[in-house]
């Protein structure tokens, strides 16, 4: 087991929830990957080694217990991947051709700058802010 999958054990022991094997490919596969996937992609990275049925029903107990934040596409399709204090703070790059979302991990220096950026917007309207992401549309390398 690597430290990412130690860590989820060890929350899901503590809400007394079972690490069963579905559970266990669904944070590895999303651990293998650079970004959110689809319940449908997910069961593709897997190859179908676990049912689909079983895979919505483990993608739900995880979000449940914090373990997978999920991520609502411009198409209305919903990806899930791991949470945040599991793979750090980060924001995402969405092709409008394929659909593809990549994580994308800011310098110390950009988040900052993305931070004021945040602070001016918010603050105007008397706005705390607690989280942020930055979701970025474009055309990806793949399809230029
Ligand atoms: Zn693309
Ligand atoms: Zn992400």
């Amino acid at each position: 087991m690597n430290t990412v999958e130690r860590q989820v054990g060890q929350r899901l022991t503590e809400r007394g929830i079972r690490f069963t094997r579905a559970r266990r490919r669904v944070v590895g596969a999303l651990g293998r990957g650079d970004g959110p996937r689809s319940a449908a992609e997910l069961h593709g990275d897997l190859g179908g080694a676990v049912p689909l049925s079983s895979l919505y029903r483990s993608l739900a107990v995880l979000e449940d217990a914090g373990v997978l934040s999920p991520h609502h596409g411009t198409r209305g399709l919903t990806r899930y991947e791991l949470a945040e204090w599991l793979t750090g703070h980060h924001h995402h790059l969405t092709c409008v051709e394929c659909g593809a979302v990549d994580d994308v991990h800011l310098s110390p220096a950009g988040e900052r700058a993305l931070e004021k950026v945040v602070d001016g917007i918010t603050e105007a309207a008397g706005f705390g802010p607690t989280a942020h992401t930055l979701d970025i549309e474009g055309v990806c390398v793949r399809c230029r």
